[in-house]
């Protein structure tokens, strides 16, 4: 930390040099500062999306979600333990951009030609598609320092994301619990020129990234789903073609809350169950779930169905062994039940790990 005076106010105040921007606790203003020359510059395309949730506020919505969730909304509350809440004000460069991509590839025919020829039953299709974006990018280093910010990005399309910038528009507008009101602003309209005080209370986290590395993950970010896009147009992606136009850049700070909460069963399943600390995260501006674990997940209870039928296995072995064989034949039918469970909780579990894991597109790598 080093000592600086604001360009704006003159007022002293302790800095960190290693952000991007720094802003004076006493004015709000923001400038980027030149360690060398010792030049301070203002910097005016600093926003901020003021934060008007707490943590009685956050709490009450992930109980709503998880009620939600519930199949018996009733014993929700008894069953979730939200465990801890925590909120921050994250920098995001937000860049505009338009993407045009212009695709070639070979599609296959429905009806196998009557021609043997190799190859004759793919015909060449090409076709273009351009979108828009408000394109999020995390000023942090470490993109992974708050829970779920690598992967926030859900298209609705069926692409595996393996990066960590997002479309801020759709993301903030999801997972709403409360409904929206008429001629409320779009969560990026909502944003003010920055000023402390609109954090609300939460610790507003300082911009390590510059503009330009902020365009180029853009950039490249939107072009590895378009390339993705265009992978779902045909069989054999052959060529794809990405144009980026940059409309505008902004630093601008957006609330998120994280809470995590623990899920106790309050029937049998509670002895088989050992509970595991879930993560969720929300926005800032109308507690809309962005992101969130599910208590119980699918492959919880597919384990769960493994182990209990391996005990019931068991048990009609021994009485098998001590009665009737008939009750092997039982043992043998819990038995198949009880592996076929455990390999479906393994390849769920491995699903998983490489949805998490993905790797860079093939084109990308191998080029
Ligand atoms: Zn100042």
């Amino acid at each position: 930390m080093h000592e600086l005076t604001c360009p704006a106010c003159g007022s002293p105040s302790q800095y960190n040099f290693r952000d991007y921007v720094l802003s004076c606790t006493f004015c709000s203003a923001s400038f980027r500062f030149d360690a060398e020359s010792g030049r301070k510059d203002l910097f005016t395309d600093h926003y901020i999306i003021p934060n008007t949730f707490d943590q009685v506020r956050v709490k009450e919505h992930v109980q709503e979600w998880l009620k939600r969730l519930h199949h018996k909304p009733g014993v929700a509350d008894k069953e979730f333990v939200v465990l801890d809440i925590r909120g921050e004000s994250i920098p995001f460069w937000v860049i505009s951009l338009e993407v045009h991509t212009a695709w070639k590839g070979l599609v296959q025919r429905n009806k196998r030609p009557t021609d043997s020829k190799l190859g004759s039953e793919f015909i060449p299709e090409s076709g273009n598609f351009r979108r828009t974006y408000r394109w999020a990018i995390n000023a942090r280093t470490n993109v992974c320092e708050n829970w779920g910010m690598a992967r926030l990005h859900e298209p609705k399309e069926p692409v595996g994301v393996t990066w960590d910038g997002f479309p801020m528009d759709s993301t903030c507008s999801r997972g709403r619990i409360t409904p929206a009101t008429e001629g409320e602003k779009s969560f990026y309209d909502s944003r003010e020129f920055f000023e402390f005080k609109y954090s609300n209370g939460l610790p507003i986290l300082g911009c390590q990234i510059d503009s330009d590395e902020a365009l180029r993950r853009a950039k490249t970010h939107v072009e590895w789903y378009h390339y993705n896009l265009a992978t779902l147009h045909c069989d054999y992606l052959l060529d794809s073609r990405h144009e980026s136009d940059i409309a505008g850049i902004q630093l601008v700070h957006v609330p998120f809350w994280h809470a995590t909460y623990a899920y106790r069963p309050t029937n049998f399943l509670r002895h088989l169950y050992r509970p595991v600390e879930k993560h969720v995260v929300l926005e800032g501006v109308r507690g809309g779930i962005i992101k969130g674990e599910l208590g119980l997940i699918h492959r919880d209870k597919v384990q769960i169905n493994a182990m209990v039928t391996a005990a019931a296995a068991l048990i009609f072995f021994i009485m098998g062994a001590i009665w009737s064989s008939m009750f092997m034949l039982v043992a043998l039918f819990f038995g198949v039940v009880s592996g076929m469970s455990a390999y479906i909780a393994m390849i769920k579990l491995e699903e998983r790990k490489r949805m998490t894991h993905l790797v860079t597109p093939h084109a990308v790598k191998t080029q």
